[in-house]
């Protein structure tokens, strides 16, 4: 007997909204995520930054000339994007939408401006806000990164305090205190059927 309820019924998606300061474990959360559940699928941002030491370009970011940023900007091909401490980030807008589509998981890993015009935009996403568990273990966990100079980890932290003071604006709030922990509170989220 086929379930009369599952004509009507639309295909399960999320889009699901990462946020949070830098250096709070983003990054490294979102891979963990990647390794045990390869079905959420992750968006491959558009940034002007230069790699970081074992980054590649199209895994962790695609990573462009501020010539090839202004293009797609000017094309209308990004979701939402924005100038973080000297840089543009951006998500590309044709393979979120046609993952949202198939009903895939999608999963954006964005900065609070992004943030925003994605609410602005999909008003059905997510929001997810990545805490630490203090502002002292935020500052040794992006000054241990030891990726950024003294002067970008500065920049980082004043915008850090921005982004903290923002977090009423999420739905969710996670504490990174064990990647794996917030890994699995994160995935519950992400496949939980839509209210
Ligand atoms: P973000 O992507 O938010 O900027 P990263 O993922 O690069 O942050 O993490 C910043 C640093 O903090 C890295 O050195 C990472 O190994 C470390 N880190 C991430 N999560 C934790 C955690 N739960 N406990 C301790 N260190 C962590
Ligand atoms: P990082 O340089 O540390 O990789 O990233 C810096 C900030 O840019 C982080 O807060 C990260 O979430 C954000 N970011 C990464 N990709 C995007 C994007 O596509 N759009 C926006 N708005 N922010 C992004």
């Amino acid at each position: 007997m086929p379930d009369p309820g599952s004509q009507s019924r639309p295909a399960q998606k999320r889009l699901t909204v990462l946020s949070g300061p830098s250096g709070v474990g983003k990054s490294t959360v979102v891979a963990h995520l990647r390794r045990v559940n390869p079905d959420v699928w992750l968006s491959v941002s558009v940034t002007t930054r230069k790699p970081r030491p074992g980054e590649e370009d199209g895994v962790q970011y695609h990573f462009v000339t501020d010539e090839e940023f202004d293009r797609l900007v000017a094309q209308g091909q990004l979701l939402e994007w924005a100038q973080f401490a000297g840089n543009r980030y951006g998500t590309l807008r044709r393979p979120v939408e046609e993952r949202l589509r198939d009903g895939v998981p999608v999963l954006l890993e964005i900065d609070l401006q992004g943030a925003r015009q994605v609410r602005e935009s999909m008003p059905e996403a997510l929001h997810v806000f990545l805490a630490p568990p203090s502002w002292e273990e935020l500052v040794r966990r992006l000054t241990g990164r030891g990726t950024e100079s003294e002067e970008v980890i500065q920049r980082r932290l004043d915008v850090a305090r921005i982004e903290l003071a923002a977090e009423k604006e999420f739905d969710t709030t996670l504490v990174n205190t064990s990647v794996r922990d917030v890994c699995d509170e994160l995935l519950a989220l992400i496949t939980a059927p839509k209210v």
